[in-house]
Order: C-alpha cells, then sequence, then structure tokens
C-alpha cells in the first residue's frame, strides 16, 4: 500500500468514527487541505489536519484571530527555545570552574526565566 493510499484510509477511518460520534459534515471545507469540515458539539474542525477551524464574521475579527493564533505558536516556539538553552546553560555551569562566568551563566538563566514567566503572564 503506498503512503498515499495509507493518508487516505486512514482519513476515512478517521471520518467514520467521528459520523459514528454524532459529528455532522459541513458544507465548508478546510482551507488549508480542502476536506469537509466537521462539527461536533460547539466545534468545527478538520478531521485531517486535526486543527480546530474558527469562523469570523468579519474581515477584521479574521485578521484578530489569526494575529491571536500566530502569536502564540510564536510563543510556543520562543518557550521551546529558551528552555533548550536553559538545559544548554546549565550544563555549562556543570562543566565550569570559573566563578565569573558562572556569575554570568547565571544572569543569564535569570533573564531567560523572567522571559518565560512574561510569555506565560501575555496568554
Ligand atoms: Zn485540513
Amino acid at each position: 500500500m503506498s503512503n498515499k493510499n495509507f493518508e487516505e484510509s486512514k482519513y476515512f477511518k478517521e471520518i467514520s468514527k467521528l459520523l459514528l460520534t454524532g459529528a455532522t459534515m459541513m458544507a465548508e471545507s478546510c482551507p488549508d487541505c480542502n476536506v469537509p469540515l466537521f462539527k461536533k458539539k460547539d466545534k468545527i474542525f478538520c478531521p485531517k489536519c486535526k486543527k480546530q477551524a474558527i469562523y469570523a464574521s468579519t474581515e477584521n475579527e479574521a485578521k484578530e484571530i489569526e494575529q491571536k493564533y500566530s502569536f502564540s505558536e510564536t510563543q510556543a516556539t520562543l518557550q521551546d527555545i529558551l528552555t533548550g538553552k536553559m538545559n544548554f546553560l546549565a550544563q555549562k555551569i556543570a562543566s565550569s570552574e570559573d566563578i565569573p562566568e558562572i556569575r554570568e551563566i547565571l544572569n543569564l538563566i535569570k533573564e531567560i526565566i523572567e522571559v518565560l514567566q512574561n510569555l506565560r503572564n501575555l496568554t
């Protein structure tokens, strides 16, 4: 079975599961992959990308939602990067015997923690 067929059968399985659990197929399709969107309770989502779709009634609202989403993505990426850097710095401290260097690294870690806290406060 080719990869594409495998993907498709996975998708159809997902759809039948959705229909069995009371989800309904919508007339609109996913802007990313073009498959029909599904609705369950109050949530509209794409069964293929597993993303939730949000309806915006105005152009401005659509822009706002898009900005909010791309911001939270950036935020998550930044959190990942900074957490990785903290691990790196902690290892640096572990291997360093130079007091001024350790102090400098500790200051950096303190700054990273502050940024992480600020990021969390934004949401
Ligand atoms: Zn999709």
